[in-house]
């Protein structure tokens, strides 16, 4: 079964077994779904680069916060 992880209070969490992602965000309607966390490799490749991904997809400085208000995966796995 693939995992489902959300960020919620400043970190990423991953749900447990058997939690429905609808009922969580109904739950914590400030949660945001998110893909699977990026790997340490990924990470530093993409601070290497100067950037990383936010936790929407969006390419954003290493500290740095997309648009749409989402931080970089960096700040969100707590690296910065
Ligand atoms: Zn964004």
């Amino acid at each position: 079964m693939l995992s489902t992880y959300v960020y919620r209070a400043g970190r990423v969490r991953r749900l447990k077994e058997g939690v429905d992602i609808n009922q969580y965000l109904i739950d914590y309607p400030e949660a945001i779904k998110v893909c699977k966390p990026p790997t340490e490799t990924t990470l530093e490749k993409w601070n290497d680069r100067g950037g990383c991904k936010a936790i929407d997809g969006c390419w954003v400085e290493p500290d740095g916060t997309c648009p749409h208000g989402h931080p970089s995966w960096l700040m969100a796995m707590g690296w910065i």
